[in-house]
Parts: structure tokens; C-alpha cells; sequence
């Protein structure tokens, strides 16, 4: 039997890579010390990967530093070619990408392939960017000047990543950063580490010169504290919860790296009276179980209007329960296991404290017949104010229903957060899309719409749930340093002004 078990089939192997990627080779840790990857639905180990040294992290930080200066003496067209090619290997790939997703994190092999196509998407959206990165001539103040603002890129990125999109939380910040003249050093979560190698494989196949793209694997603590300190690293871009979020600010302060932070989420979802009741049931389904609701963009509130609660619940339920929870390799399951033990017992405990504070089960509620990480689909209804559910990320397959009367009372409990990253409402009234938009404290607003997230939309939250936007016009520019040059002493010597 195979020492990995959970090991996926694929058409071309060399894309599950058990070693790091430093300056265009591939390494082991000298220690030996490595890293397990398990298959969450199966908890079989999948591979290992090295647990690299903070030594051996500063020198991939050194290979990226050494690599800069080609690399952003490029043409802003041959970056494109490069950066645009690793996304048509990704599509090229989609299926053994996929199978290496899924056997990390989970999810279902429909999802994967969504998720690739998605991840692939940001290398085509930023290999036009690249040359979009347009600097700007000003009218002077003064006579005789001319001003020019020109875009460089800031330097080495670092980017640190969450395990619930194992590739495009990978590819919305490689390829900014590559497309706008960076290189970086990429850290992706320990239990989804495989995707980021499989698209190492792929960078170095599109031609990314070596030291551009350099992935390692290892303790968060270990590798992330130098990635946060070293002041070759001159950007940090994090995903992942509110509270790493604000430990890497404060190492980040050290040496005043620019950063991008996407933080946690509590979005509200909210339902009006006037709403088409059908396409807001469709609209929780996408937003709520994607990824059995581990997503940043989850709702995870669903405020429902008095007159149409029960009705929405009932239409909710029989959605719900058409769930089919799974092996995500298996045809047909539509809801992975949970990534590991403590989401199950967050889950449980979520739902606990609701049930003791006045609320009721619709469905679910309880760990899956299938054990493991598995979970049943639950809906909460009465749901109380005061649950902890209302002001918490689940992170789990957990909707809960909570009541309201008004349209402001909706506003007041959607923005009562400190988060405010992703939110969503139906209503089929025009006045009231914009007085509720416009009142959302929220980056993202889905208005009659559950699926928010593309390569072409700026990405991100207010308050707690971060700074900066990724993907869309605005994604290259959190890799770019705005220069301005005043150009005097342009008055000729007989006074004239040119
Ligand atoms: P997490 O615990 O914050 O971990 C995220 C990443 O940070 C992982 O790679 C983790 O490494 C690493 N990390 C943890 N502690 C660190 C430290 N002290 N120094 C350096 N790195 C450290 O979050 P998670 O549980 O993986 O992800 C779920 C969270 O991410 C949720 O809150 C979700 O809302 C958020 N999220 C946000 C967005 C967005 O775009 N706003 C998107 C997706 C997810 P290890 O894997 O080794 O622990």
C-alpha cells in the first residue's frame, strides 16, 4: 500500500509537488521536518511538504529581491505573455487541478473546477492590467515645471493564505503582483499547501524567469515572522481571519510595509417583503453553502421580513434538504465535510448556545451520519439577537433565520458588526435598492444577486474586515508605487516659457 493514500490520480503527476519552490528549484527542508496534508473527507494523507526554517525563508525573500530587477525591467507586454500564459496552463490543467483541491480541502470536484476556472481568471483579468499601469502628466502650478506621475512596482511581496480557496486566494494576489512588476514569496495555509505548489509547476512551465515566483511551505509562525519582519519584503497581502490579521499589522508596522488585509466577514443577507422569494432562496443556496459555508463572503445572517418568514423558510428548507453531503470525489455530493475537527465543533457549538437562547432547528443540527468532518445542512429559525451566531463567523453549513419588521430595523441589524466585508439583499423595489445599498456598511453588496466574487470586481471589506481591494482595476495597484517628478528650470534663457 501507498505510503499516501488520499494520493489523487492525475493525468500529470509532476503537479503534486512534495517540496518548496526557492529561486527556480525545487527543495526539501535541510531539518527534514515536513508537514502532512490529509484529506479532510477521508483523513487520509494526501503528501507531505517541507517545514522550512526561518533561515531558509530569508533566502527565498533573497532570491525574490535578487530576481526584481529583471523582472520589472520587462516590457509591461512580455510580463502580460507570462502572467496571462499561467492562466491558460490552469485552464489547460483544470481537471488535475481540481483533483488536487478537492483531495486537500474538500470541497466538491464541481466547485474545484469552478474555483480553477475562477483562480485562472485573475492571471487573463491581470495580464491586461499590466499594461494598464499608466502613470499620469499634470497641469503645473508653477511656470515653468512639468509634472509626470509614473507607477513602479513596490518590490517583493509576501502573501500569506487561507485554506478555503487553496487556488485563487493564491492567484488574486500573484498575479497583481507578478503582472505589475513584482516578485514574490507565497505561504499558503499548511492544510491546502498542494494548489499553490501545483501552480508553481505551472509558472515556471509559462517561463517565469527564476526567483519571480517562490513558494514555501511551513510553521505560520516560523516562516510568517520572518515574511512580516524582513525589510527586503516590502508588501504583505493576508487572507485570512480578522485576529492574524491584526498580529501581522502590528510586525508589519516594524518596517512600514504597505499591506492588503482580507479579514473575516459577518454578511448579512436580507430578505424583503418585495422580494422574488424563489431567486432568494437560489441566492442563500450560493452564498450560504458554497464551500458547506466555509467562505468569507458567507451570509451568515439571514434577516427575514415578518410577512414572508415563514414562507421563505419553508421554500429554504426544501432547498436545504436537497443537499447531498459527501465525499466530494463522488458524483452527485454537493457539500463537502468540513476542513477539520474544530469547524465541526464551532458548528456545534453555534448552533448549542442558539438553541439555549430561544432559537429552533428547521433541519439539520447534528454531525453527519457519515462522521469525520461531516455535518448535516442545518437551518435555524427565532433566531434571538443575542445569539452568538449573530455577531460570530460560523464558518460552517449553518443558516440561521432572524426577524425583522422595517427596512431601517434590517439596516440597523445588518450594520451592527464590526465586520463589514460582504452583504446581500433581495428586493425587487427600486427606492429601496438604493436607500439600502447606500446605507450597508459594507465593500460588497449583492443586490438580488448570491454570487459576488470574479477576477474583474474590487474585492474586499470595510471596519474589521480589512484594507484594500483585490482583483478589478483597483487589484494591480496595491503592488504599485505612485512616483512624481517636477521637472523645473524649463524657462528658456530669454524668459520665454516653453
Ligand atoms: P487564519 O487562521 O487567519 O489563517 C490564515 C493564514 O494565516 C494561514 O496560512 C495560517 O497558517 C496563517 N497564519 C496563522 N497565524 C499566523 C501567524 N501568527 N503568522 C503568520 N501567518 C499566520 O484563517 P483561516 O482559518 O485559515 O481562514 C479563515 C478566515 O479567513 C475566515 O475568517 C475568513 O473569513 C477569512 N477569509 C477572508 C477572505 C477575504 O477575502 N476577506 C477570503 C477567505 C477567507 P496555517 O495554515 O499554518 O495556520
Amino acid at each position: 500500500m501507498s505510503n499516501f493514500p488520499g494520493r489523487p490520480t492525475l493525468n500529470n503527476p509532476d503537479l503534486l509537488q512534495s517540496r518548496n519552490f526557492v529561486n527556480g528549484q525545487w527543495i526539501t527542508a535541510a531539518s527534514g521536518k515536513v508537514i502532512e496534508v490529509h484529506n479532510p473527507a477521508t483523513g487520509e494523507l494526501v503528501a507531505t511538504v517541507p517545514s522550512l526554517s526561518q533561515d531558509e525563508t530569508r533566502r527565498a525573500i533573497d532570491a525574490a529581491g535578487r530576481a526584481w530587477p529583471a523582472w520589472r525591467a520587462l516590457t509591461a507586454q512580455a510580463r502580460s505573455r507570462i502572467v496571462g500564459r499561467i492562466g491558460e496552463l490552469m485552464r489547460e490543467n483544470r481537471e488535475d487541478l481540481a483533483a488536487i483541491m478537492t483531495a486537500e480541502q474538500g470541497k466538491p470536484l464541481v466547485e474545484a473546477q469552478a474555483e480553477i476556472d475562477y483562480a485562472a481568471g485573475f492571471f487573463t483579468w491581470f495580464a491586461g492590467e499590466a499594461e494598464r499601469a499608466y502613470g499620469q502628466v499634470l497641469q503645473p502650478s508653477v511656470a515653468g515645471r512639468r509634472i509626470l506621475v509614473t507607477k513602479e512596482p513596490i518590490g517583493v511581496f509576501a502573501a500569506i493564505t487561507p485554506w478555503n480557496f487553496p487556488a485563487a486566494m493564491i492567484t488574486r494576489k500573484a498575479a497583481p503582483g507578478w503582472a505589475a512588476g513584482c516578485t514574490g514569496v507565497i505561504r499558503p495555509a499548511s492544510q491546502t499547501p498542494l494548489s499553490a505548489l501545483a501552480i508553481a509547476v505551472l509558472a515556471k512551465q509559462a517561463g517565469m524567469p527564476d526567483g519571480v515566483c517562490n513558494v514555501v511551505t511551513g510553521s505560520a509562525e516560523v516562516v510568517g515572522r520572518e515574511l512580516t519582519d524582513n525589510p527586503i519584503v516590502r508588501k504583505l497581502s493576508f487572507t485570512g481571519s480578522t485576529e492574524v490579521g491584526r498580529v501581522l499589522l502590528e510586525r508589519c508596522a516594524k518596517t512600514i510595509k504597505k499591506t492588503s488585509m482580507e479579514l473575516g466577514g459577518n454578511a448579512p443577507f436580507i430578505v424583503f417583503d418585495d422580494a422574488d422569494l424563489d431567486a432568494a432562496v437560489k441566492g442563500v443556496m450560493a452564498s450560504k453553502f458554497r464551500n458547506t459555508g466555509q467562505t468569507c463572503v458567507c451570509a451568515n445572517r439571514i434577516l427575514v421580513q415578518d410577512s414572508v418568514y415563514e414562507a421563505f423558510s419553508e421554500k429554504l428548507k426544501t432547498a436545504v434538504e436537497a443537499l447531498v453531503v459527501g465525499n466530494g470525489t463522488h458524483t452527485g455530493v454537493t457539500q463537502g465535510p468540513l476542513i477539520n475537527q474544530a469547524s465541526v465543533n464551532k458548528v456545534e457549538q453555534h448552533i448549542g448556545d442558539t438553541l439555549a437562547k430561544g432559537g429552533r432547528i428547521v433541519t439539520g443540527g447534528k454531525r453527519h451520519s457519515l462522521g469525520g468532518n461531516f455535518f448535516q445542512p442545518t437551518i435555524l429559525a427565532d433566531v434571538p439577537r443575542h445569539a452568538q451566531i449573530f455577531s460570530e463567523e460560523t464558518f460552517g453549513p449553518v443558516a440561521p433565520l432572524f426577524r425583522f419588521n422595517t427596512e431601517q430595523e434590517a439596516i440597523d441589524m445588518a450594520n451592527d458588526t464590526p465586520f463589514g466585508l460582504a452583504s446581500y439583499f433581495y428586493s425587487r423595489d427600486l427606492g429601496r435598492v438604493f436607500r439600502v445599498a447606500e446605507a450597508l456598511e459594507y465593500g460588497i453588496i449583492g443586490i438580488n444577486e448570491g454570487l459576488i466574487s470574479a477576477p474583474e470586481v474590487p474585492f474586499g471589506g470595510m471596519k474589521e474586515s480589512g484594507l484594500g481591494r483585490e482583483g478589478g482595476p483597483n487589484g494591480i495597484d496595491e503592488y504599485l508605487e505612485v512616483k512624481y517628478m517636477a521637472i523645473g528650470g524649463l524657462t528658456s534663457s530669454h524668459g520665454k516659457l516653453h
